[in-house]
Protein backbone atom coordinates (compact mmCIF):
# COMPACT_ATOMS: atom_id res chain seq x y z
CA UNK A 1 0.00 0.00 0.00
CA UNK A 2 2.73 3.11 0.99
CA UNK A 3 4.41 1.32 -2.11
CA UNK A 4 1.77 1.94 -4.52
CA UNK A 5 1.51 5.79 -3.00
CA UNK A 6 4.74 6.19 -3.80
CA UNK A 7 6.50 6.21 -0.45
CA UNK A 8 10.16 6.39 -0.77
CA UNK A 9 11.04 3.81 1.57
CA UNK A 10 7.65 1.88 1.96
CA UNK A 11 9.71 -0.93 3.90
CA UNK A 12 11.00 0.58 6.31
CA UNK A 13 8.00 2.89 6.96
CA UNK A 14 5.96 -0.46 7.19
CA UNK A 15 8.92 -1.97 9.41
CA UNK A 16 9.58 0.47 11.63
CA UNK A 17 5.17 1.07 12.18
CA UNK A 18 4.68 -2.78 12.66
CA UNK A 19 7.76 -2.96 15.60
CA UNK A 20 6.18 0.66 16.51
CA UNK A 21 2.80 -1.50 17.18
CA UNK A 22 4.47 -4.23 18.84
CA UNK A 23 6.74 -2.25 21.55
CA UNK A 24 9.79 -3.74 19.92
CA UNK A 25 13.07 -2.33 18.03
CA UNK A 26 12.87 -3.19 14.41
CA UNK A 27 15.46 -5.10 14.45
CA UNK A 28 13.04 -7.39 16.79
CA UNK A 29 10.92 -8.38 14.05
CA UNK A 30 13.63 -10.62 12.37
CA UNK A 31 14.76 -11.63 15.54
CA UNK A 32 11.28 -12.71 17.01
CA UNK A 33 8.70 -13.81 15.52
CA UNK A 34 5.90 -11.85 15.02
CA UNK A 35 3.07 -14.62 12.93
CA UNK A 36 1.15 -14.17 15.77
CA UNK A 37 -0.48 -10.27 15.49
CA UNK A 38 -3.38 -10.62 17.08
CA UNK A 39 -6.30 -8.74 15.62
CA UNK A 40 -6.35 -5.66 17.71
CA UNK A 41 -2.72 -5.22 16.97
CA UNK A 42 -3.55 -5.87 12.95
CA UNK A 43 -6.09 -3.29 13.24
CA UNK A 44 -3.72 -0.61 15.07
CA UNK A 45 -0.71 -0.96 12.62
CA UNK A 46 -3.22 -0.89 9.16
CA UNK A 47 -4.64 2.16 10.89
CA UNK A 48 -0.82 3.52 11.16
CA UNK A 49 0.15 2.55 7.73
CA UNK A 50 -3.15 4.28 6.47
CA UNK A 51 -1.58 7.35 8.00
CA UNK A 52 1.95 6.70 6.55
CA UNK A 53 -0.34 6.56 3.25
CA UNK A 54 -2.07 9.83 3.71
CA UNK A 55 1.59 11.13 3.90
CA UNK A 56 2.01 11.94 7.44
CA UNK A 57 5.48 11.37 8.59
CA UNK A 58 6.78 8.23 10.31
CA UNK A 59 7.91 10.28 13.26
CA UNK A 60 4.82 11.69 14.03
CA UNK A 61 2.79 8.53 14.00
CA UNK A 62 5.77 6.70 16.32
CA UNK A 63 6.15 9.83 18.16
CA UNK A 64 10.30 9.33 17.99
CA UNK A 65 13.11 10.18 15.29
CA UNK A 66 16.49 9.09 15.88
CA UNK A 67 19.09 11.66 15.84
CA UNK A 68 23.26 10.81 16.49
CA UNK A 69 22.28 7.34 17.98
CA UNK A 70 19.70 8.53 20.53
CA UNK A 71 15.56 8.35 20.36
CA UNK A 72 14.23 11.89 20.32
CA UNK A 73 10.74 12.66 21.20
CA UNK A 74 8.96 14.87 17.98
CA UNK A 75 5.92 16.21 17.53
CA UNK A 76 4.06 18.26 15.72
CA UNK A 77 5.22 21.29 17.11
CA UNK A 78 8.53 20.26 16.37
CA UNK A 79 10.93 20.13 13.18
CA UNK A 80 11.77 16.36 12.74
CA UNK A 81 15.65 16.24 13.11
CA UNK A 82 17.55 15.67 9.95
CA UNK A 83 20.33 13.62 9.13
CA UNK A 84 22.53 15.99 7.57
CA UNK A 85 22.03 18.09 10.75
CA UNK A 86 24.03 15.46 12.21
CA UNK A 87 27.11 17.44 10.01
CA UNK A 88 25.94 19.73 12.36
CA UNK A 89 26.74 18.40 15.48
CA UNK A 90 29.96 17.10 14.20
CA UNK A 91 31.75 20.33 13.34
CA UNK A 92 30.59 21.47 16.24
CA UNK A 93 32.04 18.80 18.55
CA UNK A 94 35.25 19.63 15.89
CA UNK A 95 35.06 23.07 16.70
CA UNK A 96 35.13 22.38 20.47
CA UNK A 97 37.60 19.94 19.98
CA UNK A 98 40.33 21.82 18.23
CA UNK A 99 40.02 24.33 20.61
CA UNK A 100 42.00 22.36 23.31
CA UNK A 101 39.50 22.98 26.09
CA UNK A 102 37.72 19.80 26.00
CA UNK A 103 38.43 15.96 25.03
CA UNK A 104 35.55 14.97 22.77
CA UNK A 105 34.15 11.52 23.54
CA UNK A 106 33.96 8.86 21.06
CA UNK A 107 30.22 7.95 20.38
CA UNK A 108 29.29 4.31 19.67
CA UNK A 109 26.21 5.03 18.27
CA UNK A 110 23.90 2.34 19.94
CA UNK A 111 20.90 2.32 21.68
CA UNK A 112 21.51 2.31 25.23
CA UNK A 113 24.92 3.36 25.33
CA UNK A 114 24.33 6.75 24.92
CA UNK A 115 27.06 9.36 26.59
CA UNK A 116 30.31 7.20 27.17
CA UNK A 117 31.36 7.96 31.19
CA UNK A 118 34.59 7.64 29.98
CA UNK A 119 34.81 11.17 28.44
CA UNK A 120 38.18 13.04 29.49
CA UNK A 121 37.87 15.74 31.31
CA UNK A 122 41.55 16.68 31.08
CA UNK A 123 41.20 19.79 28.92
CA UNK A 124 38.77 21.00 31.38
CA UNK A 125 39.32 20.64 34.74
CA UNK A 126 41.92 23.03 33.70
CA UNK A 127 39.64 25.54 32.38
CA UNK A 128 37.93 27.66 35.57
CA UNK A 129 34.68 28.75 33.58
CA UNK A 130 32.81 26.13 31.42
CA UNK A 131 32.22 26.25 28.17
CA UNK A 132 29.49 27.93 26.80
CA UNK A 133 27.07 26.42 23.70
CA UNK A 134 24.43 28.13 22.54
CA UNK A 135 21.50 26.37 20.32
CA UNK A 136 19.16 28.70 18.81
CA UNK A 137 15.87 27.61 17.66
CA UNK A 138 16.45 24.13 19.48
CA UNK A 139 12.71 23.04 18.23
CA UNK A 140 13.11 19.27 19.88
CA UNK A 141 16.39 20.09 21.58
CA UNK A 142 18.32 17.28 18.87
CA UNK A 143 21.38 19.68 18.43
CA UNK A 144 21.25 20.77 22.46
CA UNK A 145 21.20 17.52 23.96
CA UNK A 146 23.93 15.82 21.46
CA UNK A 147 25.87 18.42 22.58
CA UNK A 148 25.55 18.10 26.27
CA UNK A 149 25.47 14.68 26.17
CA UNK A 150 28.83 14.72 24.20
CA UNK A 151 30.30 17.65 26.33
CA UNK A 152 29.50 17.32 30.03
CA UNK A 153 31.86 20.28 31.24
CA UNK A 154 29.63 22.47 28.61
CA UNK A 155 26.61 24.46 29.75
CA UNK A 156 24.00 24.62 27.28
CA UNK A 157 21.46 27.66 26.32
CA UNK A 158 18.56 26.00 24.18
CA UNK A 159 16.44 28.67 22.77
CA UNK A 160 13.01 28.64 20.43
CA UNK A 161 10.54 31.12 20.11
CA UNK A 162 8.17 28.65 20.89
CA UNK A 163 7.26 27.16 24.35
CA UNK A 164 5.59 23.97 22.69
CA UNK A 165 8.89 23.61 20.70
CA UNK A 166 10.71 23.59 24.29
CA UNK A 167 8.74 21.52 26.76
CA UNK A 168 9.20 18.91 23.56
CA UNK A 169 13.52 20.15 24.24
CA UNK A 170 12.95 19.87 28.04
CA UNK A 171 11.62 16.28 27.37
CA UNK A 172 13.88 14.83 25.71
CA UNK A 173 16.46 16.84 27.62
CA UNK A 174 15.33 14.36 30.84
CA UNK A 175 15.38 11.55 28.56
CA UNK A 176 19.09 11.44 28.22
CA UNK A 177 20.16 12.99 31.29
CA UNK A 178 21.10 16.21 30.50
CA UNK A 179 18.01 18.44 32.02
CA UNK A 180 20.52 20.04 34.70
CA UNK A 181 23.10 21.43 32.31
CA UNK A 182 20.60 22.95 29.73
CA UNK A 183 18.86 26.10 29.92
CA UNK A 184 16.06 26.61 28.30
CA UNK A 185 15.27 30.04 26.89
CA UNK A 186 11.89 30.99 25.20
CA UNK A 187 12.59 34.45 22.63
CA UNK A 188 12.92 35.58 19.33
CA UNK A 189 17.38 34.36 18.51
CA UNK A 190 19.35 35.65 21.20
CA UNK A 191 17.62 37.80 23.04
CA UNK A 192 16.47 35.95 26.21
CA UNK A 193 20.20 34.99 26.70
CA UNK A 194 21.39 36.97 29.82
CA UNK A 195 23.68 39.83 29.46
CA UNK A 196 26.17 38.54 31.56
CA UNK A 197 27.58 36.30 28.83
CA UNK A 198 28.37 38.93 26.09
CA UNK A 199 31.50 38.38 24.38
CA UNK A 200 31.99 34.80 26.48
CA UNK A 201 29.84 32.05 23.97
CA UNK A 202 32.21 29.95 22.38
CA UNK A 203 30.09 28.29 19.77
CA UNK A 204 26.73 29.04 18.22
CA UNK A 205 24.85 26.35 16.78
CA UNK A 206 21.69 27.41 14.18
CA UNK A 207 19.55 24.89 12.74
CA UNK A 208 17.17 28.36 12.10
CA UNK A 209 14.42 28.04 9.00
CA UNK A 210 16.16 28.55 5.63
CA UNK A 211 13.48 27.85 3.01
CA UNK A 212 12.39 30.65 0.89
CA UNK A 213 9.03 31.86 1.10
CA UNK A 214 8.14 30.69 -2.10
CA UNK A 215 9.46 27.08 -1.98
CA UNK A 216 7.63 26.29 0.72
CA UNK A 217 4.22 25.15 -1.26
CA UNK A 218 6.49 22.73 -3.27
CA UNK A 219 7.89 21.21 -0.85
CA UNK A 220 7.35 17.23 -0.50
CA UNK A 221 3.63 16.57 1.25
CA UNK A 222 4.79 15.34 4.22
CA UNK A 223 7.19 18.36 4.95
CA UNK A 224 5.11 20.67 3.97
CA UNK A 225 1.50 19.30 5.02
CA UNK A 226 2.90 17.92 8.55
CA UNK A 227 6.00 20.13 10.07
CA UNK A 228 5.74 23.42 11.35
CA UNK A 229 6.14 26.26 8.96
CA UNK A 230 7.21 28.55 11.54
CA UNK A 231 10.67 26.15 11.71
CA UNK A 232 10.89 26.20 7.69
CA UNK A 233 10.22 29.11 5.88
CA UNK A 234 12.83 31.85 6.27
CA UNK A 235 11.21 34.47 4.32
CA UNK A 236 12.10 35.63 0.42
CA UNK A 237 15.57 34.18 0.42
CA UNK A 238 15.39 32.30 3.29
CA UNK A 239 18.42 34.03 4.67
CA UNK A 240 15.83 36.50 6.87
CA UNK A 241 17.02 34.74 10.54
CA UNK A 242 20.25 34.91 9.48
CA UNK A 243 20.51 38.02 8.87
CA UNK A 244 19.53 39.03 11.85
CA UNK A 245 21.18 36.22 14.06
CA UNK A 246 24.99 37.35 12.68
CA UNK A 247 25.17 40.60 14.33
CA UNK A 248 23.42 39.59 17.59
CA UNK A 249 25.67 36.49 17.54
CA UNK A 250 29.02 38.79 17.43
CA UNK A 251 28.04 40.52 20.19
CA UNK A 252 28.24 36.95 22.86
CA UNK A 253 30.61 34.87 20.95
CA UNK A 254 34.10 35.22 22.58
CA UNK A 255 37.07 36.21 20.83
CA UNK A 256 38.02 33.30 18.05
CA UNK A 257 34.16 32.06 19.01
CA UNK A 258 32.03 29.86 16.01
CA UNK A 259 29.03 30.23 14.50
CA UNK A 260 27.85 27.37 12.82
CA UNK A 261 24.75 27.62 10.11
CA UNK A 262 22.52 25.30 8.48
CA UNK A 263 21.93 25.98 5.67
CA UNK A 264 20.62 24.70 2.04
CA UNK A 265 23.02 24.18 -1.13
CA UNK A 266 23.77 27.67 -2.96
CA UNK A 267 22.88 29.58 0.29
CA UNK A 268 26.26 29.96 1.02
CA UNK A 269 27.48 32.61 -1.47
CA UNK A 270 24.48 34.60 -0.86
CA UNK A 271 25.15 34.37 2.70
CA UNK A 272 29.21 34.92 2.50
CA UNK A 273 28.03 38.08 -0.12
CA UNK A 274 25.21 39.79 1.35
CA UNK A 275 24.94 38.93 5.27
CA UNK A 276 28.30 38.27 6.53
CA UNK A 277 30.56 41.28 7.10
CA UNK A 278 33.91 41.58 4.65
CA UNK A 279 34.72 38.66 2.65
CA UNK A 280 33.56 36.30 5.31
CA UNK A 281 36.38 34.01 5.74
CA UNK A 282 37.90 36.13 8.97
CA UNK A 283 35.20 38.14 9.70
CA UNK A 284 32.89 39.35 12.52
CA UNK A 285 33.64 38.29 15.87
CA UNK A 286 36.26 41.34 15.79
CA UNK A 287 37.72 39.90 12.89
CA UNK A 288 39.32 37.05 15.19
CA UNK A 289 37.70 33.86 14.01
CA UNK A 290 36.41 32.45 10.72
CA UNK A 291 32.48 32.35 10.40
CA UNK A 292 32.50 28.53 9.71
CA UNK A 293 29.27 27.99 6.87
CA UNK A 294 27.65 24.74 7.46
CA UNK A 295 26.14 23.60 3.76
CA UNK A 296 23.62 20.84 4.88
CA UNK A 297 20.68 20.52 3.41
CA UNK A 298 16.64 19.88 4.02
N1 LIG B 1 16.09 20.70 5.76
C1 LIG B 1 14.77 21.16 6.06
C2 LIG B 1 13.82 20.74 4.96
O1 LIG B 1 13.44 19.66 4.89
C3 LIG B 1 14.75 22.62 6.32
C4 LIG B 1 15.18 22.86 7.69
C5 LIG B 1 15.28 24.31 8.00
O2 LIG B 1 14.65 25.18 7.40
N2 LIG B 1 16.06 24.59 8.97
O3 LIG B 1 13.37 21.42 4.12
Amino acid sequence: MLKEKGMDSPRLDAEVLLAHCLGMERVGLYVNSYKDLNPEAGQRYFSLVERRGRGEPVAYITGVKEFMGLDFTVTPDVLIPRPETELLVEAALAAIATRGRFSVSHFSGSRGELFPSRTSFANCDREPSPCRIVDVGTGSGAIAVSLAGRLPGAKVYALDISLEALSVARVNAQRHGVADRIVFLCGDLLGPLPGEIRGAVDLIAANLPYVPSGEIPGLMPDVGLYEPHTALDGGHDGLDFYRRLIPMAESFLRPGGTLLMEIAPGQGEKLTQTVLPGDGSACGNGGKGPWELSPCRT
